[in-house]
């Protein structure tokens, strides 16, 4: 089969994607060397895409509690309870709660459905817990949700500002291009992060600035740009309003260097060097994500840098502008459509009299809604309080990834009806399920998606729909029919729920048009606009941009009782809650455990050792990770990321701990600054469990890990060895088994002559191959040094996975630096692969090598 063009379904870089299916079914997966967003290449994770998609695990059939049934008697009872709902409660009583992963077609008819034909705007997405406030913000500056740049901006600038974003893992190709531009032309690079994070690899200058000092420091830069005559005078008069206070409300805070240094927790000297790279270089381009996005008061954080690339006109030019780098891959699609519940449609807002009765005509909405829906905090709230008494959740997991986590599993256990459409069978969020719907995975659905940089490409399928599995956009068009809407809802295929889609965008006078888009190849919108804003016409009544008058406000404090900030973010090689990556074992190797990363000194204070476990507690909630002692961590700040579940860990739950805060304009929740406490929390053995079982075993603490062949945890608790050891693999006929002082207990099972399971437990380190031990459960015959933990002779134990697509060890690359002389990125690649292929690894390879040199320094 020839190679389908497609694209990349995580992140918001949007990267193209040939995919080829052999005849046996097996998908070859490369990067699309004609993609604009990514000319070839692929991050480690966009590289596994291929590993992802066996069958395993799949919902392949509509479900029903837990009975398997059709898809009409699911679909008749999904369109019958809303219909009840409705009857008896009123439109709001119903909510969608719906996901950036959608494709544009399946969000469009979600958000029609919702506000056309139900009446209420009750339809959020996931996108609020990434995206929101930087939509708040722009609308609040341009007029209109617009990113006003490209990615072939943060090529051309002189200066690269990344302000919350550990782009090396969260964007990886965009970060590789970046470096390849500042490699090139000597592109400086400052990056803006409390955590010294792998970005910083890059970085001229890093600042890591306390949490919730954002608005401070772009204040600071503001008034000094003025008092330094680096506005753009013209482009501020022309372009640009500003009410008649904004320049004394500024001066209301102390502007010295000094000053904002204290307020920041930064070097006086650094935030000078910072205030004058930027007024010397026109061409700069802001980047942000989540760290600015994430906030308590994230609208501010993104107005404040909107506010500086406005008085200095550094705008829509080549090189010069301000850029937000989106999470997931259609977040930009969902806001296009209206996705958001205080949006209606088409990028029209509620208070749009005549845009709104433009959407009700085309659509021919008998009920269009009139007011902003609840937004995903809210929504699950209401839900909680019963308010809610329907709601229909498509493609995401809230039961993981929403912050306060308790109350919104306790919302989901005690609603009268939540059906569930996903690709898998098995979901936190799934648990809580009335009504299973099967949805298409990746390489299976067909439609579009807009990356970050307002460039739409194509998702096409190249396997066929496994078992009843079905588009979303044909299920709710499906619900949307027995509600009553059929005429409406009618369409046959994905390309013919896009030309609607398209039609609405190009009878509104908003910016968002998607006519003349061309959909065959990856195009901007509107059509052939890299660019917006160049020419200083923004989507206002007097077609000038804002500036906004802000005051830092102050974030919730640590305290006595929890005297750390605790923030949270993703991992290299992991997406959301690993419902796709969690099963590929060669993204699971290189951070396998839940992790709290920790600065050394805090360590020290609070008595942690690096690899023991530590509970971390909140005002909402505790869960236990192992401790990372991390120089780049800011003193005073824990970080723990998102990707556990309660299917993939005991007890490592980000979601249990962040606080909900929100942005009072976006409704975006303040992940990023949680007040906390951690606690070593003592285990008198850990270990390791390879078994044909996917039950969790009976430990204190346990993580599943991607394994071959068999099923992988990784264990520790209390109490005696042996007792441990018959809890969690009961003594069986056959059954061998090894003690000794050093090397602790270890036992294996068998049925029949084939390995069940193996368990290692020691009290000091539990030692063995996981990998070759895994590999014992596909052997024709078991190697009789099993109980040995790898075969006589064997290499020592290669060390956490560094590389992901060689799987090369943290010992084997020192051993190769220090061995082989290796002094750069490119001789380790030379030597071993690493680094060659996706590139993911570059930032930790540069790490090795930087404290190598530090250790024969010293
Ligand atoms: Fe996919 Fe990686 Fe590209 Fe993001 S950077 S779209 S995850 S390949």
């Amino acid at each position: 089969m020839a190679g389908v063009r497609t694209t990349c379904p995580y992140c918001g870089v949007g990267c193209g994607v040939i995919a080829t299916a052999d005849d046996a079914g097996a998908v070859s997966v490369h990067g699309d060397p004609d993609h604009p967003a990514n000319f070839g290449r692929l991050c480690s994770k966009g590289a596994a895409l291929g590993e992802t998609l066996g069958l395993d695990g799949r919902l392949l059939h509509p479900m029903v509690g837990g009975d398997k049934v059709g898809w009409d008697a699911a679909l008749d009872l999904v369109a019958d309870r809303f219909a009840g709902a409705i009857r008896d409660h009123g439109p709001d009583s119903v909510a969608f709660y719906v996901s950036g992963q959608l494709l544009t077609e399946d969000y469009y008819v979600a958000n029609k459905l919702m506000k056309g034909f139900i009446g209420s705007g009750n339809i959020d997405t996931n996108s609020r817990l990434c995206m929101a406030s930087t939509v708040a913000a722009q609308v609040r500056s341009f007029g209109e949700d617009i990113v006003p740049g490209c990615y072939d901006d943060l090529e051309q600038a002189d200066l690269v500002v990344l302000v919350g974003s550990n782009t090396a893992w969260c964007h990886p190709v965009l970060f590789q291009r970046l470096a390849a531009a500042r490699t090139a032309r000597g592109t400086r690079v400052v990056v803006i992060d409390p955590r010294r994070t792998e970005t910083c690899d890059i970085a001229d200058l890093h600042l890591p600035l306390a949490p919730g000092s954002d608005v401070r420091l772009w204040n600071g830069l503001l008034v000094h740009l003025r008092n330094a005559g680096a506005l753009d005078a013209d482009y501020l008069a022309d372009h640009v309003e500003a009410p008649a206070d904004f320049w004394t409300t500024l001066a209301g805070d102390d502007q010295s260097a000094a000053a904002i240094a204290t307020d920041c927790g930064l070097a006086e000297a650094d935030v000078q060097a910072f205030f004058a790279l930027f007024a010397a270089c026109p061409r700069t381009v802001t980047a942000w994500s989540q760290g600015s996005n994430q906030s308590r008061s994230g609208t501010d954080n993104v107005t404040a840098i909107l506010n500086v690339h406005l008085a200095t006109g550094r705008i829509g030019k080549p090189g010069a502008s301000p850029f937000s780098l989106t999470g997931q891959p259609n977040a930009m699609g969902g806001r296009e459509v209206g996705g958001l519940a205080n949006s209606l449609a088409a990028h029209i807002g509620f208070d749009d009299a005549i845009g709104a009765e433009t959407v009700r005509r085309f659509w021919n909405a008998p009920a269009l809604a009139r007011k902003p829906g609840l937004k995903a905090v809210d929504l699950f709230q209401a839900l909680g309080a019963g308010k809610i008494k329907a709601l229909w959740i498509i493609a995401t997991n809230p039961a993981v990834s929403m912050p306060e986590l308790a109350g919104i599993r306790s919302a989901l256990a005690n609603a009268p009806f939540v059906v569930v459409s996903d690709v898998v069978a098995h979901t936190d969020t799934l648990a809580f399920a009335d009504v299973r719907l099967p949805a298409l995975a990746w390489g299976e659905k067909d439609g579009s998606v807009t990356n970050s940089e307002r460039r739409v490409s194509r998702q096409r399928p190249f396997l066929p729909p496994p078992g009843e599995a079905r588009a979303d956009w044909w299920a709710l068009a499906q619900v949307a029919a027995r509600l009553g809407y059929s005429a409406e809802f009618d369409w046959p295929d994905a390309a013919a729920v896009r030309a609607e889609h398209v039609a609405l965008t190009a009878l509104t006078s908003r910016r968002l048009s998607l006519a003349g888009v061309d959909d065959t190849a990856p195009a901007h919108w509107p059509a052939h606009s890299p660019r917006l804003f160049g020419d200083g016409r923004f989507p206002t009544d007097n077609a000038k941009a804002r500036l906004v008058a802000i005051r830092p406000r102050c974030p919730a404090a640590a305290n006595p009782a929890l005297p750390f900030i605790l923030n949270t973010g993703r991992i290299r090689d992991q997406w959301h809650t690993m419902t796709r990556t969690g099963s590929v074992v060669r993204l699971g190797g290189h951070r396998p455990k839940p992790f709290v990363a920790i600065h050394p000194d805090d360590a020290v204070r609070q008595q942690l050792a690096d690899g023991g476990l530590a509970r971390v507690t909140t005002g909402y909630g505790a869960a236990l990770f192992r401790v990372l002692i991390d120089p780049g961590q800011r003193r005073g700040s824990l970080f723990v990321p998102i990707h556990w579940s309660l299917a993939t860990a005991a007890d490592g739950r980000a979601g249990l701990l962040a606080n909900a805060d929100p942005d009072p304009m976006s409704g975006q929740p303040g992940f990023k600054h949680t007040p906390a406490a951690i606690a070593a929390h003592a285990t008198d053995w850990h270990g390791f469990l390879l078994s044909r079982s996917a039950a969790a075993p009976a430990a204190d603490w346990w993580v599943r890990v991607a394994a071959d062949g068999c099923q992988r945890f990784e264990i520790a608790g209390s109490g005696c060895l042996a007792d441990a050891a018959d809890a969690i693999l009961p003594r069986g006929p056959m059954m061998s088994e090894f003690r000794d002082a050093n090397r602790g207990l270890r036992r294996a099972l068998y049925d029949d002559g084939r390995l069940e399971a193996v368990l290692f437990l020691a009290t000091g380190t539990a030692t063995g191959s996981r990998d070759w031990l895994a590999a014992q459960f596909g052997a024709l015959e078991v190697d009789g040094a099993l109980l040995a933990g790898g075969p006589a002779g064997a290499p020592a134990d290669t060390g956490p996975q560094v590389c992901a697509c060689f799987n090369i060890g943290l010992h084997t690359l020192t051993a190769a630096i220090r061995d082989l002389r290796c002094s750069d990125v490119a001789a380790i690649g030379a030597a071993l692969g690493a680094g060659t292929n996706c590139g993911s690894c570059k930032p930790e390879l540069a790490k090795l090598l930087q404290d190598a040199r530090q250790a024969v320094d010293a």
